[in-house]
């Protein structure tokens, strides 16, 4: 077994714990493993262990990957591509070509431009609003209080399909105050889908805080540091 496989059947176990100690099928719980930074060889390997979802957050880096990777006849089957970092608008383009998601939308005016360079034959871009739930300045994402009017705008645009909200909590150690805002998410989530049934992702939990995570609903953890080892 290769170190890769290891951690992965190391984070699936964690994710089959925490759902089991709040009583939720794992199966709702979707991993997607971050390899920003990373080089297709590992991929390959997380690949071979049964992975097919990967997030990445550098446009270039991740254009390229994804360009050398659909090339590789050892990826027989597709992959599927999640932008989840910070998008400039001068860099969309690529990003509505080549990914299948964008979970760090915060602007509207990055929307508008995803669905205009969405190309055709392409299904529409999976979308979920980044929420900036702690409120700190230097964190990018949409506040509370203008998520719904943002997803409003959103769902109106033909070549996106809005499918949920993603955050990252702040890094803190105290436990009670994020399980405070992962249930805050939770609410907004459950009021999104109320309006847009076909809102169906909760996109929240890292490396770190993935237990707090599951227990308050996600329904996607993002897991880069505990499958590939550390970013440099
Ligand atoms: C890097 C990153 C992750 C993965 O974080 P780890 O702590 O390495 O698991 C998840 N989500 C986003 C948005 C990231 O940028």
């Amino acid at each position: 077994m290769t170190n890769i496989e290891k951690q992965i059947n190391n984070v699936t176990q964690k994710i089959a714990h925490a759902a089991m100690q709040v009583q939720r099928n794992a199966d709702q719980i979707q991993l997607l493993a971050v390899s920003k930074t990373k080089p297709v060889s590992l991929i390959k390997q997380a690949y071979f262990a049964g992975l097919r979802h990967f997030g990445e957050n550098y446009v270039q880096e991740s254009i390229e990957k994804i360009k050398q990777i659909k090339q590789d006849d050892d990826f027989k089957e597709p992959l599927f591509w999640y932008f989840i970092g910070p998008l400039q608008s001068n860099k969309t383009r690529p990003v509505a070509e080549h990914f299948d998601w964008v979970q760090s939308i915060a602007r509207f005016k990055i929307a508008q431009r995803l669905n205009a360079q969405r190309p055709d034959d392409l299904a529409p871009l999976n979308i979920c609003l980044q929420v900036n739930i702690s409120g700190e300045a230097t964190k990018s994402g949409t506040t509370l209080s203008q998520v719904i009017e943002l997803a409003s705008q959103v769902s109106d645009l033909p070549r996106l399909k809005l499918r949920g909200i993603m955050a990252i909590p702040e890094k803190t150690e105290n436990i009670e105050r994020l399980e405070k805002q992962f249930d805050e998410l939770h609410n907004i989530y459950l009021t999104l889908q109320g309006l847009y049934p076909q809102v169906d992702t909760l996109s929240m939990g890292m490396s770190g805080d993935l237990q707090s995570a599951i227990k308050c609903g996600s329904t996607m953890v993002r897991i880069g540091t505990d499958i590939f080892g550390a970013r440099n």
